[in-house]
């Protein structure tokens, strides 16, 4: 049974590197991780995004790769951040 609320910008969103909360900076537009400090400003997003497409890419050659399932998330949080 699915159980989502509204998907939107009004939910939490977690670090795709360490799970840790983001925070939305209006003043810089960037996002930064509570947990890890990392900031994810656009051009590092779009730098990810490349590298779970490329990721996602290879594990589909590989169905079973338990790898999927985490990347198919993280692709999901960067959507979101893109977004932004
Ligand atoms: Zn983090």
């Amino acid at each position: 049974m699915a159980e989502r609320t509204k998907s939107s910008s009004s939910t939490r969103r977690y670090c795709p590197e360490c799970g840790g909360e983001l925070l939305y900076e209006p003043e810089t537009r960037n996002l930064v991780c509570t947990s890890c400090g990392l900031v994810y400003d656009r051009y590092l997003l779009m730098q990810k995004r490349r590298e779970i497409r490329e990721a996602i890419a290879k594990s589909l050659r590989e169905p079973s790769s338990p790898e999927l399932e985490r990347i198919k998330k993280r692709r999901e949080y960067l959507q979101w951040l893109m977004e932004q």
